[in-house]
């Protein structure tokens, strides 16, 4: 059999052995003590990794699916919210206003730059009917982070909620939401918790379960009544997506015996190695405000970017992203978030350098390689990227 791929994506991201050992055991029911005990450790294990008191929702989705739940549970129709633009997965929440007729009152800035927190404040003063602010904390398509915290700060002094999607930036940039003010957090299965896609979370402060017992908007899979009130007994108001809570808990163990500072700080080397990998190479960097999960590195000028992901993939079976929308053929993504390692973004640039040598890039061969190890061997990097 030939290899396994390896997958460089911001999601679906590679699974640990024990997560995949966790996926092969036998069925448990999930109406029974056995489940119950594991699911109620796993919702403590996610409250420690999303840093809050509050409660989680965990539904049987993609990501999408709870950040649906955080709209039709927060907000009514005709409602005003405020949408912080920048990339396709901070539109997605414009589409999903758009969806349920609620206002998207839009903060748009240019693919690749993060939104100004005071823009926010701006749009808050001019708009005190908004009921949310919609924002991202890592931006997936640009490889923008956020400074979620100060946009949390300016939220705080307006009646709104602030409802972040995480699906990516979990536990690879810091996003405390207790401590930052955060109101919602909404996460995915397939990134920085490796795992494979299909779970999905959502934190609610009290100021958010107002809001949702509020909600005139019309659900049902995803009404977080329901699953608020199945919390009482540490259980899911449908079917468990059971085998993939079991390799929930034991994804949680490996973040958590590491500790959830030291994981976004081996991200944070990643990414510096893979920027310096990058640049060595006469590359240049996409996002102004780069993240700790997911690099977005510029095609160079006179290469059609798209060929590279392809190239890397055919010949070296190294899976990248590309660019999305706009973005196609000019950028491609290298994503160092959870269970990827350095040996990972060591295969990536070789595959990264076989590819370019083969479009008739012009570069020292080996240089991008050299640069990232060079981190890599760094002894403080060496001890904490292990
Ligand atoms: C992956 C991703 C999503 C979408 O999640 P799905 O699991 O594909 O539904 C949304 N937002 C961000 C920032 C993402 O990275």
């Amino acid at each position: 059999m030939a290899r396994a791929d390896i997958l460089l994506t911001p999601g679906p991201t590679p699974l640990p052995p024990q997560v995949r050992e966790a996926l092969a055991r036998p069925i448990i029911h999930h109406r029974t003590s056995q489940y119950r005990t594991l699911f109620k450790r796993a919702l403590q294990g996610m409250q420690q990794v999303m840093e809050t008191s509050q409660p989680i929702a965990c539904l049987t989705s993609s990501g999408t699916g709870a950040m649906e739940a955080a709209v039709v549970n927060l907000l009514s129709p005709g409602d005003e919210a405020v949408v912080l633009l920048g990339g396709k997965f901070a539109e997605r929440w414009q589409g999903l206003c758009k969806a349920y007729g609620i206002t998207a009152i839009t903060v748009p800035v240019a693919y690749g730059d993060a939104v100004e927190p005071g823009a926010v404040g701006k749009a808050l003063a001019a708009h005190p009917k908004a009921k949310a602010v919609f924002a991202t904390l890592c931006e997936t398509s640009t490889g923008v982070v956020h400074d979620i915290q100060a946009i949390a700060a300016i939220t705080r002094k307006s009646p709104a909620v602030l409802v972040v999607d995480a699906i990516s930036g979990l536990v690879a940039d810091p996003c405390p939401a207790d401590a930052w003010g955060v109101d919602v957090v909404v996460t995915g299965s397939q990134k920085g918790l490796m795992l494979p896609p299909g779970l999905a979370f959502i934190s609610l402060s009290q100021r958010a379960l107002d809001l949702v017992s509020q909600s005139k908007t019309p659900r049902f899979y995803t009404d977080l009544r329901l699953y608020q009130k199945a919390l009482t007994d540490d259980d899911t108001p449908f079917t468990s997506a059971v085998s993939l809570v079991v390799a929930l808990d034991e994804a949680l163990k490996i973040v958590l015996e590491r500790g959830l500072p030291q994981t976004i700080e081996r991200c944070a080397l990643m990414a510096k190695a893979t920027r310096t990998g990058a640049e060595a190479l006469g590359l240049t960097l996409f996002a102004k405000r780069p993240s700790n999960g997911v690099t977005a590195i510029n095609a160079p000028a006179g290469i059609d970017g798209k060929q590279i992901p392809k190239l890397m993939y055919d010949r070296s079976k190294v899976m990248v992203a590309g660019g999305q929308g706009e973005m196609a053929g000019k950028l491609f993504r290298f994503a160092h978030m959870g269970y990827i390692s350095p040996e990972d973004v060591l295969a990536g640039f070789a595959a990264l350098e076989d590819a370019l040598g083969a479009l008739g890039y012009k570069f020292t061969p080996g240089s991008g390689i050299k640069a990232a190890q060079a981190v890599f061997a760094q002894p403080a990097v060496a001890g904490a990227v292990r």
